[in-house]
């Protein structure tokens, strides 16, 4: 059996893609192994920005060397960088044996056959327009209490930035019978939480138009979307799932119909991630965001005042073309506005056969590297005083597993997706799960439970079980006494 291993790099939609590489291979009979012990090695890459690239080519230059003394270790060079560059690949990168896009992973298997039968290194990367699959990992996401559902694909927005309409193509859209049965498979399996995926998910139309109009959407509005409507679907054939998220909403669907879904459906999130770019209109404009600045505050105060509490996070690109001192202080001063939570700031690099090539690159990377310093200045101010004002709060936290740092504390998210570590994993209302630390998280993974905000960290919390909780689950092992530094010189 061979065996594979794939290193992911990029976002969320690049790990999603990972996982169905995974289980399309092992439903092929090969196995998931370390890299080191790998006869094939899928570098799934990201072209969204220049750094993934420069990553990649240092991961084939290390596989490039590893290769001369295995020569039979086959390398695929997946993802976005594949779709965009194809052949060139190949040209420039002589240790790459596969060149496969998102839509043809499913091709895998059969590549990897006919490369071992003594077939030349091979390119393929098709768009699916006219039949789009969407591929599913139902055993990949066994045993975890989250998982994420691609509801579309491509992007028609045109920001002129974004290398994501030639590396991903036009949209498509998953037919929500599809959607549903996928969520209630994989709800029947443990998930209790579900991110819904797409470029820009909330222009989602069923394919099959088989959803009933949700309430408050306008047929007549062109940004009107069927998003809601689906929402609203799964929330009613699927009545176990605990936590309904999604991600990347584009701003110009945010409409009445998708805030009524926030409003009324005790499942969906109350935190929002909504990409705006920039504070500027100006900047806006050249980048084609299709929304100007007021359009999205307006929007998110809609969403405010349908639920008060709900939290907000953001990408930010700082050093567009053409961006001014002037324009860089508005995007400062819609981050106060808006008060984010979580702000991802990039510097604006060139990117491949994008529209914002003929603007030129005229912010100095010093001058980026400044602006994107003070941009996180004030958002990291901003996430202190939210996690700051959670002490004392009660939160309600979905475990997801050991704490990476502590694993003897669990680790999950509240409603609003705040990180939370929570004090002595000894959850088990019984007995001790296992002897190996992280055993009785491991064991607990799934479940909800109130936990009292402690202490707050840069980008995560500390809690405790409420008196409540730990009543309905008692804690067996009381949490471990925090591991104290010798005091030196002491007398
Ligand atoms: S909405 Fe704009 S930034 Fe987002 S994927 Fe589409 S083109 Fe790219």
């Amino acid at each position: 059996m061979p065996g594979f291993a794939v290193t992911t790099f990029g976002c969320q939609m690049n790990q999603h893609d990972s996982e169905r590489m995974e289980e399309v291979l092992k439903s092929g009979g090969a196995t998931s192994v370390l890299p080191d012990d790998a006869d094939v090695v899928i570098l799934n890459t990201c072209s969204v920005r220049e750094k993934a690239e420069q990553k990649l080519r240092s991961e084939v230059g290390r596989w490039a060397k590893v290769k001369r003394d295995r020569p039979d270790l086959i390398l695929v060079v997946a993802g976005c960088m594949a779709q965009q560059e194809g052949r060139k690949i190949l040209t420039r990168m002589p240790a790459v044996d596969i060149v496969v896009g998102p839509d043809n992973i499913a091709e895998l298997p059969e590549l990897l056959a006919e490369l071992r039968l003594g077939g030349p290194p091979m390119v393929r990367t098709q768009f699916d327009l006219d039949a789009p699959r969407f591929l599913t990992a139902p055993s990949i996401a066994s045993g975890r209490p989250t998982a994420f559902i691609t509801t579309m694909k491509g992007c028609n927005e045109r920001c002129t930035f974004c290398v994501v309409p030639n590396t991903r193509g036009p949209e498509r859209y998953r037919a929500s019978a599809e959607i549903l049965a996928e969520i209630a498979e994989l709800v029947s399996r443990g998930v209790r939480e579900v991110t819904l995926l797409g470029q820009t998910v909330n222009s989602y139309r069923d394919p099959l138009s088989a959803l009933a109009r949700a309430p408050e959407a306008n047929p007549d509005d062109p940004d009107e979307s069927e998003f809601a409507a689906l929402l609203r679907a799964i929330v009613e054939h699927v009545p176990d799932l605990s936590r309904l998220r999604y991600t990347s909403p584009h701003p110009r669907h945010f409409t009445a119909s998708l805030i009524a879904a926030h409003r009324e459906l005790p499942q969906m999130p109350r935190h929002v991630h909504m990409p705006v770019q920039s504070g500027s209109d100006r900047v806006l404009k050249r980048m084609s965001r299709r929304h100007k600045r007021e359009e999205y505050t307006a929007r998110l105060a809609r969403l405010r005042a349908a639920v008060p509490d709900v939290t907000i996070s953001t990408d930010l690109i700082v050093g567009f073309p053409g961006e001014t001192e002037e324009d860089f202080l508005e995007t400062l001063s819609l981050i106060e506005e808006v008060g984010f939570v979580g702000v991802y700031g990039f510097k604006y690099s060139t990117r491949p056969n994008t529209p914002a090539l003929r603007l030129g690159d005229d912010v100095p990377e010093s001058e980026k590297a400044t602006r994107l310093a003070r941009v996180f200045e004030v958002s990291e101010r901003l996430v202190q005083e939210h996690l700051a004002s959670l002490v004392g709060v009660t939160l309600r936290v979905l475990i997801e597993g050991p704490s990476k740092s502590r694993e003897e504390n669990a680790t999950g998210r509240s409603e609003r997706n705040e990180i939370v570590h929570i004090e002595g994993a000894a959850l088990d209302s019984s007995a001790k799960v296992g002897s190996e630390p992280g055993a009785d998280a491991l064991a607990r993974r799934g479940e909800i439970v109130s936990v009292e905000v402690v202490e707050a960290y840069k980008h995560s919390l500390l809690g405790r079980l409420t008196a409540e909780e730990r009543g309905r689950t008692p804690m067996l092992t009381p949490p471990k006494p925090r591991r104290m530094l010798p005091l030196l010189n002491a007398e």
